[in-house]
């Protein structure tokens, strides 16, 4: 849900799939292993070439799934990631750590809560292992959304979830949420995608949400900040009413909207403004 730029080298050149996955096998010690890792590069460059191309287009659910890069059998593939890309003296943990540092304030893209602490195939590394070291298949994520996503991925266009290097949906808002009228005061967050987006596009947040399990990870935080903020509403609230309460959270959330249109808190704000009950302090009650 936060756009990031693709992973670039300190020129800003763009980090070649190829030249990453030869710094990964390049320590490997077996002869016969080494020869035909090497052997598959051909095919790690020209299949990243085109998963940039589908991604651009919004189209890696027609990617194919596979079990081997040529002589290389899929273990052996996502053994370059494990062996040759994560652990601290391996050859491409430079490239690790690099991607790993592109979020602004270690923050997940996926969800815009969580930090940062892993990798996560986009494509998953064993359904297709040609990408297992391919800088743009390598997206930073926290614990919960890996957790969530495990392995999923989607043949359908609208299933997928988005891709951080590749969709940028924030033109438009299309997180929402309403209050729950409840003791305490609850939200719950969904996809309302503007009308004039296609079917595959509104599909396609929905997705987001439901496959990172963002529904629950939304409704806990917004429940947590209600109760950092409900002094403050409160004060606001026995000094001039409704009217006081909603000019200070339309206050938040146009601050909030400069950061970004879509991220939980000012979906929270924006049903918060929109609800009378809450406004009228259907806050209070903790
Ligand atoms: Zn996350």
């Amino acid at each position: 849900m936060k756009h990031l730029a693709r992973p670039t080298d300190k020129s800003a050149q763009l980090l070649l799939a190829g030249e990453v996955f030869e710094t990964c096998v390049s320590m490997v010690r077996n002869p016969a292993l080494k020869a035909k890792l090497r052997a598959a590069r051909p095919k790690v460059e020209a299949e990243a070439a085109d998963y940039a191309d589908q991604a651009e287009q919004g189209r890696l659910y027609t990617k194919l799934k596979h079990s081997a890069v040529g002589a290389a059998s899929a273990d052996e593939m996502v053994s370059v990631y494990t062996s040759r890309m994560v652990p601290k003296s391996a050859s491409g943990r430079a490239v690790y750590d690099h991607i790993m540092s592109l979020p602004a304030h270690g923050r997940c893209p996926f969800c815009g809560i969580g930090t940062v602490n892993t990798l996560d195939h986009y494509l998953p590394k064993q359904d297709f292992p040609v990408f297992s070291v391919s800088p743009d298949n390598l997206v930073p994520a926290c614990t919960w959304c890996q957790g969530e996503k495990m392995e999923y991925h989607s043949s359908t266009e609208g299933g997928q979830i988005l891709h951080p290097y590749f969709d940028d949906f924030d033109d438009d808002i299309w997180l929402s949420a309403e209050v729950i009228e409840s003791a305490p005061a609850a939200f719950r967050f969904f996809a309302m995608p503007p009308d004039h987006w296609t079917q595959p596009r509104k599909e396609r947040v929905a997705a987001h949400l439901r496959e990172l399990g963002l529904h629950r990870l939304f409704s806990s935080n917004a429940g947590s900040r209600l109760s950092e903020i409900r002094a403050r509403l409160t004060g606001l609230f026995q000094k001039g009413g409704a009217t006081e309460v909603r000019a200070h959270l339309h206050e938040e959330l146009t601050s909030l909207e400069a950061d970004q249109k879509n991220s939980w808190t000012a979906a929270m704000y924006r049903a918060a403004i929109g609800s009378d009950w809450f406004c009228q302090g259907g806050f209070l009650q903790s």
